[in-house]
């Protein structure tokens, strides 16, 4: 059997003229489910995490799955089963870790944001550490903690002021950024810490950006944390856990980041040379565990070839697959069923109205109405970003398991989408509205 791999998606591959994704023929699962449709790969998932693990042996680490890349239960399930634990940014987050068999005590919740009412559903569970973003969170969080008679774990999001070398939308370490908090106040900060009632310091961590593919970024970002838990324990604080983020970035469009282990071998002889290689660590991979895991199948709806370009308009769109509007995001797009002709140059966009809507410029396809694509890399910050703009419902999701392939997320319908929305009282009269 001719059997193709694709670059760096090692779970995919053509057998003869048809796209696998592990034993399942993705043809199947879209004339089965329809299109748009996402399908994962859980031997593509655990085999990422694999790497972190194989990275880590020996060593005292909580592997934290940054859920909002994927935060389907069945994705969560896959790394509850597997041991992980979860870093959340969100109440509601957090009850899908609960609904999908995850630990309370092995979430960590980041975010510059938290509500008191999220706080207080993490306090009452039982949570494993609050990062901390800001010195206003940290007074609040005391308050709402010992309102409960209890005391919150905390960790100090450090903003170590590290350049992560990626998009500016998703690098987060910078001095300019929202995140953490600035380098310089982190001292005080944990000495205003160690004095509240309310809170008790676990750890301290950082995340300085998302899709980095360089080593570098890390150790600098490293060496600064380092530095600062020096200087921090030095006072009589006792610091726990060090956190170091997520943010390794996965080859979409010939991208070469370091492989996971390959990262945190350079990391830890880092951190063992400085003397730190014995502390418990943590980490908060996202994109790297399900991106490459994932792909989305489309239908191609109309082709209209044109003077200066040629469009091809297929079923997914913007709202199924945000990462190409927002961040100019590069996304291979293959065909599941090869075709022998010669392949043109296409425009792949949504039938959104907006120009934003694409999927990918420039294309050398060969195509014909009805084919099907698969948009791939497409596992992180696709379906969990995914929205009803123009009243599209949100795509059904496939986790696929050797030849077994499950429905984990039905099609989202009209209905679903019009619940919770009413209409004005038809007897109501203008006087009284
Ligand atoms: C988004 C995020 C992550 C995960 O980032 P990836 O690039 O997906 O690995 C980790 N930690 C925090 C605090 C985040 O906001």
């Amino acid at each position: 059997m001719n059997l193709r791999n694709l670059p760096g998606q090692p779970h995919l591959a053509y057998r003869g003229n048809e796209l696998y994704l592990e034993d399942i023929r993705l043809n199947d699962l879209a004339k089965e489910h329809g299109t748009p449709l996402f399908v994962y790969s859980k031997a593509a998932m655990l085999s990422t995490l694999v790497a972190y693990q194989r990275g880590f042996a020996g060593r005292k680490v909580q592997i934290c799955y940054a859920m909002k890349a994927n935060p389907s239960l069945g994705v969560i399930q896959v790394f509850a089963q597997a041991g992980c634990g979860f870093d959340v940014v969100s109440g509601g987050d957090i009850e899908r870790v609960l609904a999908a068999g995850g630990l309370a005590e092995k979430i960590i919740f980041s975010g510059v944001g938290k509500t008191s009412s999220e706080m207080r559903l993490a306090l009452d569970l039982g949570i494993g550490c609050f990062n901390v973003e800001s010195e206003a969170e940290l007074e609040v969080l005391s308050e709402v903690a010992l309102a409960m008679d209890l005391r919150a774990p905390v960790s100090l999001r450090v903003n170590p002021n590290v350049d992560p070398k990626t998009h500016p939308y998703i690098s987060t370490g910078l001095k300019d950024s929202k995140f953490g908090i600035a380098h310089e106040r982190v001292l005080p900060a944990y000495q205003r810490a160690a004095k509240l009632a309310g809170v008790r310091i676990v750890g301290i961590d950082c995340h300085i950006g998302s899709q980095i593919t360089q080593v570098e970024p890390y150790l600098d970002a490293m060496d600064r944390m380092l530095d600062l838990v020096e200087a921090i324990e030095a006072t009589g604080i006792a610091m726990g856990h060090i956190d170091f983020g997520g943010g390794l970035g996965i080859n979409y469009q010939g991208d070469t980041p370091p492989s996971a282990d390959e990262l945190w071998q350079k990391l830890l002889a880092r951190l063992d040379a400085r003397g730190f290689g014995e502390r418990q660590l943590m980490i908060e991979p996202g994109r790297s565990l399900v991106g490459n895991a994932g792909v989305c199948l489309s239908e191609v709806l109309y082709l209209k070839p044109g003077e200066q370009k040629n469009f091809c308009i297929i079923d997914a769109a913007m709202n199924d697959l945000p990462r190409p509007a927002m961040y100019q995001a590069f996304h291979q797009i293959i065909p599941l069923n090869p075709r022998s002709d010669a392949p043109a140059t296409w425009e792949v966009v949504g039938p959104i109205c907006e120009s934003g809507d694409w999927i990918g410029h420039a294309r050398k396809l060969a195509l014909q109405p009805g084919d099907l694509l698969a948009v791939l890399s497409a596992g992180a910050y696709c379906m969990s970003m995914a929205s009803n703009y123009n009243s599209r419902g949100r795509a059904a999701e496939i986790l696929v398991d050797g030849n077994r392939a499950h429905l984990i997320r039905q099609r989202e319908s009209i209905s679903d989408q019009m619940r919770g929305e009413t209409l004005i009282n038809p007897q109501t009269t203008a006087a009284s509205i």
